[in-house]
């Protein structure tokens, strides 16, 4: 049994090691990537439901590497947070996604938001608002048209803090939606105390519809809509999903069930829009 023992916490060792390694690997290769501009972005259309059209796409980054492919950003964004690096690439973002809605606004096509998620540390660094106003400058973008998308856990760092930056936000004109809603710790009072625009459903509570789910979708749509909050549902994939919601006045949806993210040259290729 000692044997076997040592053997375990060999094996836990060795694999604990490799875990790093490739850790310290990637982390190397993300900051290489990051001087050869191997991320791009790709985008998700935003459908509001009363009118049927395109209000809006969302902004997610991929990572392009030469040998491993594409790196979804689940793999990397939490790296990258980590590192600090999230503050340059996130940067890179939202320059990105509003030169490229810019692009498509001279190009002609209608006039649609485009969102950008925002990660912890780069929503709580020093002087994001004036840099996201500089950019917005220098893209020649009105800020309307641009939406940053913050989560529920950053919400409960620093109360104070986030909504002095949300307020500066909104006072820039540029829209917030909380992103991921019931996942976190939702708190009520954070939900009417913050100056949001929207609620972004969790696409968990749209594609498992059990009985309990539904409830809570139902509820979060109400208690949205009393706030005079927008809700956006993602994640949805079928007609099933999207027959509940437009009963539910759901306001906006997004999903597979209407486009993947596609990259940017392909967004024009959408009908109605
Ligand atoms: P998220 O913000 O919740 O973004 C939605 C994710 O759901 C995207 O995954 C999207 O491709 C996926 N999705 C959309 N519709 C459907 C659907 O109908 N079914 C399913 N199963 N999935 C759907 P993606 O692009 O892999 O991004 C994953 C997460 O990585 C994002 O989740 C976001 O948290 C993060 N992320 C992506 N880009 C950025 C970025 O530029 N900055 C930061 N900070 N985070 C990012
Ligand atoms: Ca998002
Ligand atoms: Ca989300
Ligand atoms: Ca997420």
């Amino acid at each position: 049994i000692k044997e076997e023992g040592r053997n375990e916490y060999q094996i836990f060792r060795h694999s604990l090691k490799e875990g790093v390694k490739e850790q310290l690997q990637l982390e190397a290769e993300l900051h290489k990537a990051m001087q050869n501009h191997d991320f791009d972005l790709f985008f998700q259309p935003q459908y509001d439901l009363k009118t049927n059209r395109i209000i809006g796409f969302e902004a997610l980054c991929r990572w392009f590497h030469d040998e491993m492919g594409v790196i979804p950003p689940d793999q990397f964004i939490p790296l990258a947070e980590k590192t600090g690096l999230i503050i340059e690439l996130g940067e890179w973002v939202i320059y990105e996604a509003c030169l490229q809605n810019k692009k498509w606004q001279d190009e002609g096509l209608p006039k649609v938001k485009v969102s950008v998620n925002l990660s912890a540390k780069q929503f709580l660094q020093r002087g994001l608002v004036n840099r996201v106003s500089q950019i917005l400058y220098e893209t020649v973008l009105e800020a309307q048209y641009l939406e940053i998308e913050i989560t529920e856990s950053m919400a409960m760092s620093n109360e104070y803090h986030i909504i002095e930056t949300l307020n500066r936000f909104s006072e820039l004109g540029v829209q917030v939606a909380l992103d991921d809603f019931g996942t976190g710790y939702s708190s009520l009072q954070y939900l009417s105390q913050f100056p949001l625009n929207k609620i972004k459903i969790d696409r968990m509570f749209i594609q498992n519809q059990s009985e309990q789910n539904i409830a809570i979708v139902k509820s979060i749509i109400h208690l949205s809509h009393a706030l005079n909050l927008k809700v956006i549902a993602e994640g949805v994939e079928t007609e099933d999903n999207l027959e509940f919601l437009l009963n539910e006045q759901c306001d906006e949806v997004q999903g597979f069930y209407f486009s993947k993210p596609v990259a940017a040259q392909r967004v024009k290729d959408f009908v109605d829009f």
